[in-house]
């Protein structure tokens, strides 16, 4: 609420790169803008990923640029089609489409040529050394480091070898390419760099026409200058590459493309690095890449979370230069305001207990219309059945009340709610004394919108109709971490060391039939309990619903 106030007094303030962009605009030095979203077919898109996606899709959208979607696909070890048709899935999921899909293999041979052109200037030679040894010589931040005994091969010779790689006469790792800058550079990066590696492996693309494969330094400024990309958004750490992105674009007096580092996204209770993500399919500690405790966009989307709330999230979180722990119970937030507002609402009991009003007609069904969505009273509604016995929530219940329970106690009234008010008049307790049933009367004077006067009653809850009650399986998901800031797992202990034993809990509900005719496509509220969606492995005779997020949180925004 607040922040819609401040929205409406206060234009937004432009974040930098957005400044970056305006001035670029302004001063002409770009037409138009182009980006890129330069995922790595290595694994399934996480939250951090979606908001790359949010800022170089969102960037290009505001100021009526483009986007392409480039794979970078220049490891073939790791990367497989499943993983390149998934990422297109969750682009579209969050609402935006690119230009062109393209895929860094697709410069396999202009890269190639390049590196020829550099060996011939004298700029690149072939390094017989291992992969140790090329570690060692390349020194440290305080010490320069030492030639490869292999740096002054003649133009010729590097020629033949470099040609000889590509043909595949040598084994991997016998030999590499390497640029030719400066040993004693300040910056390590400018310390020869690899150009380009032997990897005997099929490439999900390019079949086995290359055994060696370009380095990301390599092939990355590259492939955004034959794009003609204007601005070249990436995270952080990729800021010390930066001086030889530009090296390589300049020394092939290619079209010039800028790189801009912005901060990564860290949540609180999340990790999001592929690797151990990866990891946890593996080992079966969660039930695949979409399983929805995960932080990929398939795991959240399988939760319930929608592409509006993560694209609100992202746009609150804004961009920073400066890394920092996003809290996730914003992200929270995000799914339930953008939940409350849409979302369909149906009563679902989850922890039952049997209620029989004593003065219902016996076979009496009574139907009631109830709104979807109490912010649309008047909007679409669905029908409710009310009969003689009923289930309640244990917990809406209290025999030894203290004053201020305002639900059901002996001798007590509560309205059911879009219906009559009832009294519990006997509490039926089983030969160890637990409530198992409590006989109640109604009131039928208290019919919503019947032509009796509007009588209150402190307490509402939520019922379902024992006949026509549908069983539900229930996934009750929670953090599946219980250490708020994972970059600081200790040196003697493992992530997985810190994972929740209780990130999901199984349930049963007991639902009113229409919630299994729902068609909104999007996660539901269980009326005050929690936010709901089915889950893909539902069937009618078996309805899984996951828990998205709980329907209330103290928390509340900056
Ligand atoms: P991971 O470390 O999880 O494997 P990655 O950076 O290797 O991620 P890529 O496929 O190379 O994954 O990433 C594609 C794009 O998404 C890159 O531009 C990268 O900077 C960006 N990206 C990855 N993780 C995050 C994050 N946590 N926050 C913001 N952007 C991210
Ligand atoms: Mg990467």
């Amino acid at each position: 609420m607040e922040e819609n106030v401040n929205n409406a007094t206060e234009p937004k303030k432009l974040n930098f790169l957005e400044e970056i962009i305006e001035k670029d605009l302004a001063e002409g030095k770009v037409e138009s803008i182009m980006t890129r979203f330069p995922p790595e077919p290595n694994g399934y898109l996480h939250l951090g990923h979606a908001k790359s996606i949010c800022l170089n899709f969102g960037l290009a959208q505001k100021y009526g640029g483009k986007t392409n979607l480039r794979y970078d696909d220049t490891n073939p070890v790791k990367e497989d089609v499943e993983y390149v048709d998934s990422i297109k899935e969750d682009i579209k999921w969050l609402g935006f489409q690119w230009d062109k899909e393209l895929y860094a293999s697709d410069y396999f041979d202009q890269l190639y040529q390049w590196a020829e052109d550099l060996i011939k200037r004298g700029l690149a030679y072939v390094d017989d050394q291992t992969q140790e040894e090329i570690r060692a010589g390349r020194g440290t931040v305080d010490t320069p480091g030492t030639d490869s005994p292999y740096r002054n091969r003649s133009v010729e010779e590097n020629l033949k070898l470099f040609r000889e790689m590509r043909d595949g006469k040598y084994a991997d790792g016998e030999k590499v390419l390497r640029a030719k800058i400066d040993m004693a550079h300040p910056n390590m990066m400018f310390r020869d760099p690899l150009l380009y590696r032997i990897k005997h492996a099929s490439h999900h693309r390019t079949g086995d026409k290359w055994c060696i494969y370009p380095m990301y330094d390599y092939t990355h400024g590259q492939c955004d200058s034959i794009e003609h990309i204007t601005h070249s958004i990436c995270t952080l750490e990729f800021d010390v590459h930066r001086p030889l992105y530009d090296w390589f674009i300049q020394t092939l007096g290619i079209y010039p493309s800028h790189q801009y580092e912005f901060a990564r996204l860290n949540l609180t209770y999340t990790l999001m690095s592929k690797r151990k993500l990866l990891e946890l399919v593996q080992k079966e500690i969660v039930s695949g890449w979409d399983d929805p405790r995960m932080p990929t966009l398939c795991g959240v989307r399988r939760r319930g979370y929608t592409a509006e709330a993560l694209k609100m999230f992202c746009d609150k979180i804004g961009v920073s230069k400066r890394d920092q722990l996003m809290d996730i119970q914003l992200l929270e937030w995000c799914v339930r305001q953008d939940l409350n507002a849409r979302s369909n609402r149906y009563m679902v009991v989850q922890d039952p207990l049997k209620v029989t009003l004593t003065n219902w007609p016996a076979g009496q069904v009574e139907w009631f219309d109830c709104p979807l969505n109490p912010a649309d009273p008047d909007g679409a509604k669905r029908k409710v059945p009310f009969t003689g016995e009923l289930l309640i929530d244990k917990a809406d219940f209290m025999e030894d009340a203290p004053k201020k329970f305002f639900r059901l106690k002996p001798d007590g009234e509560v309205r059911l709610k879009y219906t009559y008010i009832i009294k519990c008049n006997e509490v039926v307790k089983d030969a160890d004394g637990n409530v198992v049933e409590l006989k109640c009367t109604y009131d039928p004077t208290t019919r919503p919108g019947g032509s009796e006067e509007w009588r209150s009653v402190k307490g509402t809850i939520h019922w379902v109709s024992t006949e026509f009650a549908k069983e539900l399986e229930l996934r009750n998901y929670d953090r599946l971490f219980t250490l708020a800031d994972m970059s600081q797992v200790p040196e003697d202990k493992d992530y997985k060391d810190f994972l929740n034993p209780d990130s999901l809990v199984m349930g049963k509900g007991w639902a009113e039939p229409a919630l299994l005719e729902d068609k909104s496509g999007i996660a539901v509220q269980f009326e005050r309990t929690g936010y709901y969606f089915r889950d893909k492995d539902s069937t009618p005779e078996h309805p899984i619903f996951n828990k998205t997020v709980a329907l209330k949180d103290s928390y509340k925004p900056e």
